[in-house]
């Protein structure tokens, strides 16, 4: 037996040798005969049996490629918000030799230095770059090398990150099975190589309904040469909203390694420069080219097209014509080559999904910022959000929402104008929460402003529908559109000058001065800014909030008629319920969010005349905590019809409703709030409401003012004293704030104690 076993080792030890002695003569021919071929940026040979080589010529040595891996296909409900399509991983690699080995690395360009500045060599040994793989060299010519990427492709290799940490440990996903996983195709062309590959994973504990113990993806990789001329780039502006890059700058002038940010844009050149020059439209030389999915169903693809092309009219105010265009899918005779992973085609992607959500994700060159490739995805379900909305917010005031069956147009118009919104992502721009703030309340009222003007001033703003219209109201514009902010952002971010990114700032700069402070062209992050805040309209909370309760009202009492179908169930009015609950509890927190509130106003020091940060005004903030009495302390019975609730709530809606309550209750008397408001107000412009005013005001609309509480009222009064005790054990919470707590909670027992009942007996002794 020994003897037997030295020999087959002997054989083993004799047969690697001389394979390697072989190898070495061996050209790449000789080792890829029979294998596919395709020439391209990265010659790549497959076969039927899972290889997998790659070409490597000398210059492909050093040349910077990015690198994206995105799902191809991947299993049902196994994570939300990802699908077909899905990026997971986005990073620039290098090829190196290193002796008789071929090096795969990740570069990094966060870090960068004049390469002539005697500080790139500290730059450069501070930023070492991660080894992903090493790969023999397995042919003989000494100008090409031949390697095996096979297991490279057949596992969860660095870099790909294709199952993330959180679905490996929620059902302990294990390692890769081979024998189920594929190498299925490679294809090369001149800018980028596309490998596609099935990967399956065992995973211990699988979700329900997944009894295999199994998840299998296909994966596809785009790896293509970043461009050899770069972008010039363009500097941020934080008066204007953009996507950006941050680079450190270890050689700049500046006593500091110089932070700065770099905008994300498509690289848009004038055909012409002449004539753009002399200000005419002209097209760009290469135009942003967006195809549908070949899944689009074909009753959508004009709106959806119409939202890609909306944004020409912008482009135009950049001297650009044409530059954004939609296109179907092409056929395979049209183009055998397509895919809708294969990065040199952007596209909208249209996702069966019960996820109600759309996005606008972009690939760009991390040196310079410059928008490669885009896919914008749309979620099927995501029509269901849109038709309700609708009938909630405008069904008032709008007669055709007042339907489950939304009229084809109008629901296309809305697909159109959420298009366009993740198309303005993929353009480069953030959302802009401020600019919804721009138009005067009562101007949505009027039908020739809202038609020429739409509900804010940009598409990038969650300003969904216009909920102030009331039902009188005349030849309203009810849904979002592309606004006077769309046009100045793009022209900012597009415009063309030929200049050094330097002497374009300058000019930019001044751009900017003339306008950012106009309302209609200001920007906004989130923040407390109560005139940033997501999906409201106007430029007043209050007021708007006011004319949206008002229709909502209208819409509660109609809510059976219009949807309740014939011999159908109740399904629909309970949901419809639900998001009506929803609605009003946006419309009342706008306003809860004035208390304590602070606007922000970002400007340059040459713009006279303006604060950063300044606070709301008192008589603002009694202005929004008397609608709070109103319209969230006092009961809303219209909340509660028994004849609606009867038929979809089976222990009715009250703890639901007084949930509500209770949430905007400690929101308002958060920890936070409270610390914020008394240190704005004692350190920042402006004459706002104190902590102490608030209390009153709280103790005087919930304890004193209902003579004879209901059941909500007293629960809050309850409540009330609850919260009261817990701030008292809040170590975080200032203890100046303190004293005037204890001071209600005193106020509250003397009421108490003076009104009778069996409620008061009780408030009186949680008071103590
Ligand atoms: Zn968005």
């Amino acid at each position: 037996m020994r003897k037997i076993l030295i020999f087959v080792f002997c054989i083993n030890l004799f047969s690697n040798v001389y394979a390697q002695k072989e190898n070495k003569q061996k050209t790449i021919d000789s080792l890829t005969v029979d294998m596919k071929i395709s020439e391209g940026l990265i010659n790549t040979f497959t076969n039927d049996e899972n290889k997998l080589y790659f070409e490597i010529s000398e210059n492909l040595l050093g040349m910077e490629l990015l690198v994206v891996t995105r799902l191809a296909q991947l299993p049902g409900n196994y994570a939300g918000y990802l699908n077909a399509g899905s990026k997971t991983a986005e990073h620039v690699v290098q090829f190196e030799k290193h002796g008789k080995k071929i090096l795969l690395k990740e570069v990094s360009f966060t870090n960068i230095s004049d390469e002539e500045d005697p500080i790139s060599n500290s730059v450069s040994v501070n930023n070492f770059k991660p080894i992903l793989g090493a790969f023999d060299i397995i042919n003989s010519e000494s100008d090409k090398y031949l390697i095996d990427m096979s297991s490279y492709f057949m596992s969860d290799s660095p870099g790909f990150n294709i199952v993330r940490s959180y679905e490996k440990d929620n059902y302990k996903i294990g390692g890769v099975d081979k024998k189920r996983s594929f190498i299925d195709s490679a294809r090369s062309f001149p800018q980028n190589t596309e490998i596609l590959h099935t990967l399956t994973f065992t995973a211990n504990k699988a979700p329900r309904g997944n009894n295999t113990k199994t998840f299998s993806f296909q994966v596809n990789h785009s790896i293509i040469a970043l461009p050899e001329n770069p972008m010039p780039i363009r500097y941020e502006d934080e008066r204007v909203g953009w996507f950006t890059v941050n680079k450190i700058n270890y050689s700049s002038d500046k006593l500091k390694s110089d932070s700065y940010n770099i905008i994300r844009r498509w690289r848009l050149e004038p055909s012409d420069v002449g004539a753009y020059n002399r200000g005419e439209l002209v097209e760009p030389i290469k135009p942003i080219v967006y195809y549908l999915d070949p899944g689009t169903p074909l009753k959508w693809r004009k709106y959806f097209k119409m939202g890609i092309e909306d944004w020409n009219s912008a482009f135009e105010k950049a001297g650009f014509k044409n530059a954004i265009i939609a296109k179907d899918p092409p056929s395979k005779e049209e183009d055998p080559d397509f895919s809708p992973e294969d990065i040199r085609y952007s596209t909208v992607r249209y996702v069966a999904s019960t996820t109600r959500n759309a996005m606008g994700p972009s690939v760009s060159d991390p040196r310079t910022g410059e928008i490669i490739e885009s896919d914008i995805v749309w979620y099927h379900n995501h029509l269901r959000s849109y038709r309700n909305r609708y009938l909630l917010e405008t069904g008032a005031a709008n007669p055709s929402a007042r339907t489950l069956f939304t009229p084809e147009n109008e629901i296309g118009e809305m697909m159109r104008q959420v298009i366009a919104h993740e198309i303005g992502h993929a353009l480069g721009l953030p959302h802009n929460m401020k600019a919804s703030s721009a138009y005067p309340v009562d101007s949505l009222r009027s039908g020739t402003f809202t038609q020429k003007y739409g509900i804010a001033t940009t598409i990038m703003d969650y300003a969904r529908y216009n909920y102030v219209a009331q039902p009188d109201d005349k030849n309203i514009r009810f849904v979002r559109q592309l606004g006077p902010y769309d046009d100045y952002s793009i022209e900012w971010g597009y415009r063309y000058f030929g200049k050094s990114p330097e002497e374009e700032k300058e000019i930019l700069k001044n751009f900017v001065d003339e306008k950012s402070l106009s309302p209609m062209y200001m920007f906004g992050g989130y923040g407390n800014d109560p005139n940033s805040q997501t999906e409201n309209i106007g430029d007043d909370p209050v007021k708007a909030s006011l004319y949206g309760i008002s229709n909502l009202k209208i819409v509660a009492k109609n809510l059976k008629e219009w949807t309740i179908e014939p011999k159908e169930n109740y399904n629909e009015l309970n949901e419809l319920y639900g998001e009506l609950i929803g609605v009003y509890r946006r419309y009342v927190y706008h306003v809860l969010n004035l208390v304590g509130g602070i606007y922000d106003t970002p400007h340059n020091e040459n713009q006279k005349g303006v604060v950063r940060y300044v606070n709301v005004d008192i008589d603002k903030q009694l202005q929004a905590l008397k609608f709070m009495e109103k319209n969230l302390w006092n009961t809303q019975n219209w909340l509660m019809d028994k004849s609606l609730i009867s038929q979809i709530k089976a222990e009715g809606v009250l703890g639901s409703l007084q949930g509500l309550q209770l949430s905007a209750f400690n929101r308002i008397l958060s920890v936070s709030k409270l610390n914020r408001m008394l240190s704005a107000r004692e350190s920042l412009e402006g004459d706002p409401l104190s902590v102490e005013e608030l209390i009153e005001n709280l103790f005087k609309t919930i304890v004193k003012n209902p003579e004879n509480p209901d059941l909500s009222e007293q629960r809050l009064q309850i409540n009330f004293v609850e919260r009261i005790d817990e701030l008292m054990g809040e170590e975080k919470l200032n203890p100046s704030i303190k004293s005037s707590l204890l001071d209600t909670k005193y106020k509250i027992h003397k009421l108490a104690k003076r009104r009778g009942g069996s409620h008061y007996k009780y408030l009186k002794s949680i008071s103590e």
